[in-house]
């Protein structure tokens, strides 16, 4: 893959973009929130969770009203869950690091791609589910989006998908026979087949890498903090971290081997 150029210039593209950050950012998680249970997410007006609600235009600014409302919702009292906050804030990051690595129409581009890994990372979180109307779209995205953005070529990015999917669910497919049980969901293995369509054979080893060792490192954390053993047949979302790998190596590159 070639990588993005680091400079910032504040086109109408790029700060359309940062202004509807926010608005992404809570589409997305209710995107990711609604999806694994079936519900409806786009014609149903956001409703509180607890109470049923409608929600009013001032409860649905981003961040500002989750802070106002310290929390909690207006009618009930009902807590608002913190991912919603969250997404917002991440949805705003994906904004600004894409504002820094890509222009004009790349900028939103490289959003779409991010605010969807924020929808993929809410349903993994809520529901350990990555609804295939999230990651197969995703993937014919980054397929199209070679020819936009020149940073990997259609062959690139159809080997790199190939590749990395098929290594993936080859992984899942030995562990269930081994262990009898699902370690890597056929889910992850679809996200990483859209990684590899987004960045290429040549970003695949570092999502990996990148995405394997933060979910060792939020085990080994958890472990710490808690004192107790990590149960034997809890699953942890992995996806999260596949996701955040993915982010990394599309706006910042793969790994570099430093020997030296
Ligand atoms: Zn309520």
């Amino acid at each position: 893959m070639t990588l993005p150029a680091l400079s910032f210039a504040l086109t109408p593209l790029t700060l359309a973009a940062l202004v509807l950050s926010p608005f992404a950012g809570s589409l997305a998680a209710l995107v990711g929130q609604r999806l694994p249970q079936g519900r409806p997410v786009v014609i149903a007006r956001s409703a509180c969770d607890h109470c049923g609600a409608t929600l009013g235009p001032f409860e649905l600014i981003p961040l500002v009203s989750f802070a106002v409302q310290r929390g909690r919702c207006r009618h009930c009292g009902g807590r608002i869950p913190i991912m919603l906050p969250l997404a917002e804030l991440a949805a705003i990051v994906v904004a600004a690091s894409a504002a820094f690595a890509f222009y004009g129409w790349s900028v939103w581009i490289a959003c779409a791609l991010g605010w969807t890994l924020i929808a993929l990372t809410v349903s993994d979180v809520t529901a350990l589910r990555l609804p295939d109307v999230l990651t197969l779209p995703l993937a014919a995205a980054g397929l199209l989006a070679s020819y936009r953005t020149g940073m990997v070529t259609f062959i690139d990015g159809a080997v790199g998908a190939v590749i990395a999917f098929g290594l993936f669910a080859a992984l899942g497919f030995i562990y269930r026979r081994w262990r009898g049980r699902i370690g890597l969901g056929f889910g992850d293995a679809k996200l990483m087949g859209a990684a590899g369509a987004w960045v290429g054979v040549s970003g695949v080893p570092s999502v990996m890498l990148i995405g394997a060792g933060g979910a060792l490192l939020a085990v080994l954390a958890t472990v710490a903090i808690t004192r107790q053993p990590w149960p034997r047949h809890r699953r942890i979302a992995f996806a999260p971290w596949l996701c955040l790998a993915i982010w990394w190596v599309y706006v910042v590159g793969p790994l570099k081997l430093v020997l030296f």
